[in-house]
């Protein structure tokens, strides 16, 4: 049987990437693609693990060659899913996870109609913040745009199959596998909607929009 193709993103520290990361470790039959990205290497990051580093012209190469699934500008760099490496992980009956921002994804659906598309979101506004300023990665400024950011990543949820509250890294595993099963209710989505409904309300609140 083919793996199902998912397709992971939600709001800024819901903690996506840790779920996936626990998901790939925990389980032979999910793997995480990497994406090629025009972006400079960060900290500890590797070539080929955590991304493919491209110049905008190798960045182009492969666009003209058909070589990505998708594409998208994000901030002023470029981001791609290989196509090859879905496709042939697909085939073998593995389960592939893209965490990749929300054109993407969208593009991924249109392309790929069985592509499962999750969002994740945090179970409120200070919990957000809260994560936002444990991880220590960004600045008081940054905060705040990831933050009012959310009112507008709340708007893409909508065009999603699954909205998915991060509550405990256990739980949400629990959802994909359930999910991927054929086990989840979705029914959740209707909760899952409301509480992503009023984190927006409360950051507009605060921000006074
Ligand atoms: P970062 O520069 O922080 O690693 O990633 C920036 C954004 O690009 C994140 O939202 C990440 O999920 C997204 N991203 C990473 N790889 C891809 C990709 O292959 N395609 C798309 N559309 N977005 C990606």
């Amino acid at each position: 049987m083919e793996g199902k193709l998912l397709v992971i993103s939600g709001l800024s520290a819901a903690g996506k990437g840790t779920i996936a990361k626990a998901l790939v470790g925990n389980f032979d039959n999910y793997c995480l693609s990497v994406s090629a990205t025009t972006r400079e290497k960060r900290g500890q990051e590797q070539e080929g693990v955590d991304y493919f580093f491209k110049t905008k012209e190798q960045f182009d190469e492969m666009i003209k060659n058909g070589e990505l699934l998708e594409y998208a500008k994000y901030v002023d760099n470029y981001y791609g899913t290989p196509k090859k490496y879905v496709e042939d992980r697909l085939k073998e009956g593995i389960n592939v996870i893209l965490e990749i921002e929300m054109q993407g994804a969208l593009q991924i659906k249109k392309i790929y109609d069985k592509a499962i598309l999750i969002f994740f979101t945090t179970s409120s506004a200070r919990i957000q913040r809260e994560r936002l300023v444990k991880r220590n990665r960004d600045s008081r400024e940054q905060i705040e745009a990831r933050v009012r950011q959310a009112i507008i990543d709340a708007e893409y949820a909508k065009h999603y199959d699954y909205v998915l509250v991060n509550e405990t890294i256990e739980g949400s595993i629990k959802d994909i596998k359930d999910i991927v099963s054929g086990n989840y209710d979705k029914n959740k989505n209707i909760e899952a909607m409301k509480v992503l409904d009023k984190i927006v309300e409360d950051i507009k609140e605060e921000q006074n929009v």
